[in-house]
């Protein structure tokens, strides 16, 4: 596929900062916004609609191949029983299979006409877009993470102890680091950025300073 359109690729684990740094880099650029992360979570949601078991491998790649729009809509799809399910529908091959053609044509030709696309995930800098203009691998320390994934919960009115978000999302980034499928990793050319100490504003200006750096040399 002939890349036309300028990529931004925004990695990391569970909760690091990503969505919000990768939103605000494409309204500053103007360039389409793409959370892959919700794209396994309308796969896991959808097995757990389906009465289904999300470690069923024949079965979640059968549901990414058949993955509809009106899945990106479910209700439950930011909730931590989703994200669990997401996490382990990830692992299995023919679901990341059934999800890159999209991602990839989301990347190079984005929606709009839009010149360029910023796509945040977990393997946007190492497999999707391997040749991403610019690749930013976000971090930031668990307990910091925990924290923020719990206020968001906690806003959104879900009631769940801090205790379970962190062992969640310890677990959820195992999960997405050992796998043999496209694992959780920084790209060998990425830029690391670690949000732990950094306000919102803050990481947003970090992270378009790297960008803008990167763009123009
Ligand atoms: O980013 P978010 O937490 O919404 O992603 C949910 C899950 O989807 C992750 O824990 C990960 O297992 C999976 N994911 C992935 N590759 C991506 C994006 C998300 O494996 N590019």
């Amino acid at each position: 596929m002939t890349v036309s359109s300028v990529v931004i690729a925004v990695d990391g684990p569970v909760a690091a900062g990503k969505g919000t740094l990768a939103r605000r880099l494409a309204d500053r650029y103007g360039y389409a916004y793409l959370d892959t992360g919700s794209l396994y979570r309308a796969v896991g949601s959808r097995v757990l609609r389906a009465g289904g078991d999300p470690a069923d491998a024949d079965f979640a790649a059968k549901m990414a191949e058949s993955l509809e729009e009106s899945d990106l809509a479910a209700t439950d799809l930011r909730s931590e029983t989703v994200g669990l399910a997401a996490s382990r529908v990830a692992i299995v091959p023919g679901v990341r299979a059934a999800l890159l053609e999209y991602q990839r044509r989301f990347a190079f030709a984005p929606p709009g006409g839009k010149p360029g696309a910023v796509l945040d995930g977990r393997d946007i800098g190492t497999v999707v877009c391997p040749d991403a203009a610019v690749k930013l691998f976000v971090t930031a320390r668990d307990d910091v993470r925990a924290a923020r994934r719990h206020k968001e919960l906690m806003d959104k009115g879900e009631s769940v102890t801090f205790e379970r978000v962190l062992a969640d999302l310890r677990q959820r980034d195992e999960q997405d680091r050992s796998r043999s499928t496209a694992p959780l990793r920084p790209a060998d050319d990425a830029h690391l950025l670690d949000t732990s100490d950094l306000a919102i504003e803050a990481a947003v200006t970090a992270a378009a300073d790297i960008v803008s750096a990167t763009l123009k040399s």
